[in-house]
């Protein structure tokens, strides 16, 4: 029931003599005592004529100690509105009611927040210019209300974690003004960082950052080190503050209690300071105030560090702790801008270590990394403050120089391989890294981020390919090489996909018979509608690089098998047809199985097929290269290898695996008339050949000269233009026509 529509009858408040207000009606009287609310009743001199029991538990005063009085006489304190008691009178008399949320102090000197409802009422009150005030206490709902949404909205729309933590000091403030709140970070070191103290001297907040939390590290240090709050009823005096007295003393404040903000594993992550002018400690509403806002700064401060981590991990690399790509790019992208303003140059330098990939797998992954990181702090050393580096991805470092000349960035890239090279110590192993750079200038070599990328990557190739562990400026030739590639890489894509490709293939004869097969190599043929015929030796490496070549290789298997099928069907003896294999497709471990399928379809055996590989495949120790090879032995093919003499020329190799086949590289047979020493290690591998029970395919046979020496010395197969040059399907039918009759002659 609203207080303004009580029956008159049952109030009596006598206007001469001031005393407190009786209900005569007892079930009324318990009723207004039961509300939660204040209930307080004036006359017409503004006096107080009847308090209920909810006005004595809200302030703190009996009926006795209010009868009389003005009540701004009593409740206004320290931090109440200067301008209530007028607003209150301009408002009553205009309009005869007023409600206002203002802060007022109990008996006690506790602030309470309230909301306050007045309404004159000359009956209520027993005269004219009475009025009854309903006063509710919203401490603890406002504190709730406007911190949690103000925490929470400013969370919502990203605020940063200072701004957020500055706001719960200001509320905190605002709710207890007799109050200094101070928000400090605990970091994983244990030192103390202000995030927010809107009350303290700059000056204070500048010497509490970085300082240790401690034992006795003054309230907010030991709150933390201890994961309790801490109460300095008197800074001048508590030991604990013996080290920061001296800092604080000047400001005025006399106490502090700190509370430990702890994050969802109850470790602290920051403190909660409430700073005093007088010598006291928290009252209740502090406590309850704490309460709020421990959680509200737990959960932003883990939001922040949440946010943090999020962000190092989308910018930085995890292993070596510098920028990422994303985060190279970006910030090389501003460096460019501020560049051009000042019309200065700068340098990108791509660097990439050589061979990393032979450390990772001879010495282990970890080692690698160990690597990765000697190098990342190595290059790091050789920057200027100004100067951006990044890890794009593996072995591959960039580094944006500003302001620097080309004969500058010259001389930080020598610099960087100097001291790259220094013997680096991984697990006792002693490691002498090498690289190569590549360096593009801005704004010649370009004035976009990702075209000196490009470019520097392409001079880094270039350092590469020259000789390795050097550096190589970009020019506009090796642009050019490099997008010939590119178009190169884009048109055998195509034609892959259109198997505009075809097979040649080059008779292997018997040197006892030159008219007799022992086989044919299949050898991949390009003809591109515009450039014409393009070179295996042109367009093989570039489907390596471009992992293109295992679908190359994939088709060519089922290309000759269907040929070699076809040729049976037709009556024509091919034994078999030997075929060019990457030793990119041993890393396959479904390799093996996708040989055997495509003889299947085609019905035939693996006898029908030989599988030349180079030295590269004989000397890969990588489980999925041997397995393959093991189930390709298993299965009954035969391999043979590729370009001997040409490679490592490991003899020891050769015994390890089933190797049947030994194909002498055409540069030792073209020797053989001119040269003494090809023709003794021609020898000695027919003859390690012949022990090993392996049959030798000379390549490049060109001459009778050369067929007469290798028939000689006991080569038993021989390939080259002499016999047959590598010839289309149709054309080999001719040939073997050709020799058929020859032979019947
Ligand atoms: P290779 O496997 O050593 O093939 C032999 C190369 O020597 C062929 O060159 C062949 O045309 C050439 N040749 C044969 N006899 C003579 C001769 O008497 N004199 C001279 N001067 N050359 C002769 P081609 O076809 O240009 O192939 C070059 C290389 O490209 C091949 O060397 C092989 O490594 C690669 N290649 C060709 N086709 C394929 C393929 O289908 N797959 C793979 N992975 N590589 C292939
Ligand atoms: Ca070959
Ligand atoms: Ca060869």
């Amino acid at each position: 029931m609203p207080v303004s529509a009580l029956p008159t009858h049952s109030l009596s408040f006598p206007e001469a003599a001031p005393q407190l207000a009786t209900l005569a009606d007892a079930p009324l009287r318990r009723a207004l005592d039961a509300s939660d609310n204040a209930i307080v009743m004036t006359n017409s001199a503004r006096r107080v004529v009847y308090v209920n029991q909810g006005f004595t538990r809200l302030f703190g005063y009996e009926p006795e100690e209010m009868l009389g009085k003005f009540l701004s006489q009593v409740l206004l304190g320290p931090h109440s509105d200067p301008a209530l008691l007028a607003s209150i009178r301009d408002n009553v008399s205009a309009s005869g009611q007023f409600h206002i949320e203002t802060l007022l102090y109990s008996k006690a000197g506790q602030p309470r927040w309230v909301s306050m409802v007045i309404n004159a009422s000359d009956t209520a009150s027993g005269g004219p210019g009475g009025s009854v005030t309903v006063l509710t206490d919203i401490t603890l709902t406002k504190m709730h209300e406007v911190l949690q949404t103000r925490v929470l909205e400013g969370m919502v729309s990203e605020l940063p974690l200072r701004e957020l933590m500055a706001l719960v000091c200001r509320e905190v403030e605002r709710i207890a003004p007799e109050v200094t709140a101070s928000i400090l970070a605990v970091d994983a070191q244990g030192r103390l960082h202000p995030l927010a103290a809107p009350g303290l001297p700059p000056s204070v907040c500048d010497a509490i950052d970085g300082l240790p939390i401690g034992p006795r590290a003054g309230s907010c240090g030991t709150a933390a080190y201890l994961n309790q709050p801490v109460v300095a009823t008197d800074i001048a005096t508590d030991p604990l503050w013996a080290d920061y007295r001296a800092l604080f003393v000047p400001t005025g404040l006399r106490a502090c209690w700190s509370s430990p903000i702890r994050n969802h594993q109850g470790k602290p992550v920051g403190t909660f300071a409430f700073y005093f002018r007088e010598h006291r400690g928290p009252d209740a509403l502090h406590q309850r105030l704490v309460d709020v806002c421990l959680h509200l700064c737990a959960l932003a401060i883990e939001r922040d560090s949440t946010h943090q981590r999020i962000h190092q991990l989308a910018f930085f690399d995890v292993l070596t702790g510098l920028p990422n790509r994303a985060m190279f790019r970006s910030s090389a992208e501003r460096a460019l801008g501020s560049l051009q303003q000042d019309a200065h140059p700068g340098a990108l330098l791509f660097v990439d270590l050589d061979r990393f990939k032979q450390v990772n797998d001879t010495q282990g992954h970890a080692a690698g990394d160990a690597l990765l990181c000697g190098v990342a702090t190595r290059l790091t050393q050789c920057l200027r403050a100004r100067d951006l580096i990044g890890r794009l991805s593996g072995d591959e470092f960039v580094l944006l120089l500003s302001d620097c000349s080309t004969e500058q960035a010259v001389q930080t890239a020598h610099r960087m391989l100097e001291a790259i090279a220094q013997p680096l110590d991984i697990n006792g192993q002693i490691n002498l890294p090498h690289a190569s750079i590549g360096i593009a200038m801005f704004p010649d070599d370009g004035d976009r981020i990702d075209t000196l990328l490009r470019h520097a990557d392409q001079a880094m190739h270039q350092a590469k390919s020259d000789h390795r562990h050097s550096l190589q400026l970009f020019s506009a030739e090796m642009n050019r090489r490099a997008q010939e590639r590119a178009s190169l890489e884009h048109a055998l894509q195509q034609a892959l996909a259109e198997r505009s490709l075809t097979l040649h293939y080059q008779p292997q004869v018997l040197s006892s018979s030159p008219g007799t097969l022992h086989g044919v190599e299949a050898l991949a043929r390009w003809n591109h509608p515009v450039w014409g015929m393009v070179p295996p030796s042109q367009f093989i490496p570039v489907a390596e690089e471009a992992g293109l070549i295992h679908g190359l290789t994939l088709w060519l298997l089922d290309e000759a098998c269907r040929q070699l099928a076809a040729w049976r069907r037709a009556g024509h003896d091919v034994p078999c047809v030997a075929i060019n294999l990457s030793g990119r497709s041993f890393h396959r471990p479904e390799f093996a199985q996708e040989i055997g399928d495509a003889l299947k379809r085609h019905g035939l055996r693996a006898s029908d097929m030989l599988l030349e590989i180079t030295e590269s495949v004989m000397m890969d120790a990588r489980p999925v290269t041997l397995a393959n090879i093991d189930t390709l032995h298993q299965q009954g093919f035969k391999l043979s290898l590729d370009d001997f003499g040409t490679g490592y020329s490991s003899l020891s190799y050769l015994h390890r695996l089933p190797i049947s086949e030994l194909k002498l590289d055409m540069a030792f047979v073209q020797d053989l008339t001119t040269s003494p020493t090809a023709r003794a290690l021609t020898v000695s591998v027919l003859s390690i050949a012949h022990s090993l029970g392996m049959v030798v395919v000379a390549e490049g046979v060109e001459t009778t000269g050369q067929q007469q020496w290798l028939q000689a010395h006991g080569c038993p197969v021989m390939q080259g233009y002499l016999f047959g040059k590598p010839l289309p399907p149709d054309e080999i039918e001719a040939w073997l026509c050709a020799q058929a009759v020859g032979h019947k002659r």
